[in-house]
């Protein structure tokens, strides 16, 4: 192998390897104080209302396809894959996060990598499998670098997050982290004053909870994670698994 190519893939290997640091927190701001990243204008937004949707005619495959195809703001120029969710589309139960990292942009997938691994965990906790319930972002693509996103991108993207909770219909929406808490519920309000408390988003119930990044970073918050999915099984009126 040629110098190269051999510089080229640890450059690489190396960028691969920070991005994955950065999508689990690493070098990222603390889930606590990331509140001051979100963009502060979407706040003054009003939310939109699932009748006004853009997509109120496509079901979901038709959305996914909308999706997958879409150029309404500049991540499409960055990114490998739109990921637009998976799993039960009549699921009672839905997780949504904040945007794909490097490697759900990579696969097209939501929630995979280690983040992705503790969810799945957390799922099963539950009882449940990743096929029961349904896993969606906000933002359909990855910001670059994993930089926060911004305004116009989530108010661009917003209306596919909006159709696809209005089509699956969960009893509950389970937000993991400050981003996709803050943005589902229009405050800025901190994730740990907002987690273990239901919320109502156009009629359906959302528990906020720390984000499984933020959990690989501070193992000691599971706890609370498990008291938060307590609140939401019993809402769903799940057994505790023995
Ligand atoms: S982030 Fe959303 S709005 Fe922007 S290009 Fe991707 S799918 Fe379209």
């Amino acid at each position: 192998m040629n110098i190269h190519r051999q510089l080229s893939q640890i450059v690489t290997t190396t960028r691969e390897y920070i991005e994955e640091q950065v999508q689990l927190g690493f070098f990222d701001m603390d889930e606590e104080t990331k509140n001051t990243e979100i963009p502060q204008d979407i706040f003054q937004n009003n939310h939109l209302k699932p009748e006004e949707s853009l997509y109120l005619d496509l079901d979901l495959d038709n959305l996914k396809m909308e999706a997958l195809d879409c150029h309404k703001c500049q991540l499409d120029q960055s990114r490998i894959h739109v990921v637009f969710g998976t799993g039960n589309q009549k699921a009672d139960l839905m997780f949504v996060g904040e945007a794909p990292g490097a490697e759900e942009d990579r696969t097209g997938k939501p929630f995979v990598g280690r983040a992705g691994q503790l969810l799945t965990k957390i799922i099963q906790s539950t009882g449940l499998t990743r096929d029961d319930v349904y896993i969606a972002n906000v933002l359909k693509c990855r910001p670059p670098g994993n930089r926060n996103p911004k305004s116009n991108e989530i108010e661009q993207c917003e209306p596919y997050l909006l159709r696809q909770i209005d089509l699956i219909e969960p009893k509950v929406i389970c937000a993991l982290g400050t981003f996709a808490a803050q943005i589902l519920l229009r405050t800025d309000e901190r994730i740990s004053k907002l987690r273990g408390n239901f919320y109502n988003y156009h009629g359906t119930k959302v528990m906020p909870t720390y984000h499984p990044a933020y959990l690989l970073r501070n193992p000691e918050n599971k706890r609370q994670v498990w008291e938060d999915i307590q609140k939401v099984m019993a809402e769903l009126r799940l057994p505790t698994p023995n």
